[in-house]
């Protein structure tokens, strides 16, 4: 059986093992227990300059080679142009998307090095499966080195239609090169008609042929696990007796502007500024820890969401009663997957996303007997595959207020109901099957 060689930005710590390891450790646990594999990417570590060796740590079949980044490089390839380029611009937020022709510079250049240290690690029948925006040029810098393996990319976040894609500066170079590869994976079928139009559009209508959705997946069984086991966690109890009887909503995100949260709030307000019912009677908990806080459109929306919790709690607060409680921290898996499990309602509103997975995670953390209803952005990727979610767009406040209404009211029946519609694609489309799939599409 061929080595597999994964090549990612951030290459998982080695040490991080179960369930801190990240969803792609997770999906490619089988595949990697099976074969030889190699984890090839960025250590995390900033130096003065980028490294030209990789730095190599072998436990058994499975190797990590890793490479610090230089500091311009870090500022021009990952702060710059893929974290305020091409993440707004791929998210379908061109006006927040900032171009500057050093910043591509720096991308491909890592990108050229990266390859370059790779190359030379390489076996003739080795697999190289590429992720995610940051490496849109590597299968096509590992071409130019006269690399001839089989290459596959995926793409985990969204890909817009070509008119919007089109404005992004050099987006043909970056479609151009992605006929390097020899299967093209998104998240979506939307995400596959967008990707193989702009392909078409710029003439690479066979690489176009290439792509394919494998919408992305969680272990549904361990993350329910976590969440029934967490109901005898102190941290859960305390947490359960200080809503005293109210229903809990639950938000869970990375604090990013692609997840709709001044809207979601804006939406919380009109709940409870026009549905009186429920005053005195829900909590709304956000966990919303601090990303990319050296990037500034993630700054000022903090200052935004600071202000909308100090204005709906100063606004609608008894003394004995704070509506929302939000938290900018992260919070260990096991609390998590515990506090989805005691919420109601499960609110994700991102305004674009690649998949979601804290929308099938909150699935799969339901007590099937008594489930809570997941309100869902009908712009996650998620959305086409949980036919039993509620679904809104999450740029209406006011559609917000109307599904959180009729969610916090819903009879049992229907929320048992809407839940097992859900539970087939949260268990069968998991993490291993999303990994297998691309695979065998890769090797065929
Ligand atoms: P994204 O990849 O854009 O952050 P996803 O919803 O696809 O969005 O994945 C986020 C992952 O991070 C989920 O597994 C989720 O449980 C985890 N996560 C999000 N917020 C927190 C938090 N506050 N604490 C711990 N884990 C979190």
């Amino acid at each position: 059986m061929s080595r597999l060689v994964i090549v990612a930005n951030r290459v998982p710590n080695p040490r991080e093992r179960g369930a801190t390891a990240g969803g792609l450790a997770v999906a490619l646990k089988d595949a990697m227990s099976r074969r030889e594999a190699m984890w090839f990417g960025w250590s995390g570590q900033t130096a003065e300059a980028t490294a030209t060796e990789p730095s190599i740590n072998t436990q058994g079949k499975l190797t990590y080679a890793t490479l610090d980044l230089g500091r311009e490089d870090y500022r021009r390839y990952y702060q710059g142009f893929a974290n305020a380029t091409l993440w707004p611009t791929l998210h379908y937020r061109l006006g927040l998307a900032l171009f500057q022709r050093a910043d591509y510079a720096g991308y491909r250049a890592v990108n050229a090095a990266f390859a370059t240290a790779l190359a030379p690690l390489l076996r003739p029948d080795d697999l190289v499966w590429t992720h995610d925006f940051h490496l849109f040029p590597f299968g096509a810098e590992l071409r130019r080195l006269g690399c001839r393996q089989r290459q596959g990319f995926f793409l985990h976040i969204p890909f817009p239609p070509f008119g919007l894609f089109s404005a992004l500066p050099k987006a043909e170079e970056l479609l151009a090169d992605l006929a390097a590869y020899d299967v093209i994976g998104v998240q979506t079928e939307d995400d596959a008609a967008n990707l193989r139009g702009a392909l078409v559009a710029v003439g690479q209508a066979e690489a176009a042929e290439r792509v394919a959705a494998f919408p992305v997946g969680i272990d549904a069984e361990a993350f329910r696990k976590l969440a029934e086991r967490a109901m005898d966690r102190a941290d859960t109890r305390r947490f359960s007796q200080s809503l005293v009887g109210r229903d809990l909503v639950i938000g869970v995100d990375r604090l990013d502007y692609t997840k709709g949260l001044p809207q979601r709030f804006a939406g919380y307000a009109q709940l409870l500024a026009r549905f009186k019912a429920h005053h005195g009677k829900v909590t709304y908990l956000q966990v919303a820890p601090v990303s990319r806080g050296d990037v500034a459109q993630y700054r000022s929306l903090r200052r935004e969401l600071d202000e909308w919790v100090g204005r709906i709690n100063g606004q609608h607060a008894e003394p004995d009663w704070a509506p929302l409680r939000y938290m900018t921290r992260a919070v260990p898996r096991p609390t998590l997957a515990g506090f989805m499990r005691i919420a109601r309602v499960g609110l994700v509103t991102p305004l674009r996303d690649g998949m979601n997975l804290v929308a099938k995670e909150y699935v799969a953390a339901q007590d099937p007997a008594d489930p809570g209803v997941l309100l869902l952005s009908r712009f996650a990727g998620a959305a086409p595959q949980l036919p039993g979610a509620v679904l809104v767009n999450p740029l209406d406040p006011d559609a917000i207020a109307e599904a959180l209404d009729a969610a916090l009211s819903m009879p049992k029946e229907e929320r048992v109901a809407r839940w097992e519609a859900m539970r087939p694609a949260v268990w069968e489309a998991g993490a291993r099957a999303w990994g297998r799939d691309f695979l065998a599409a890769l090797e065929a």
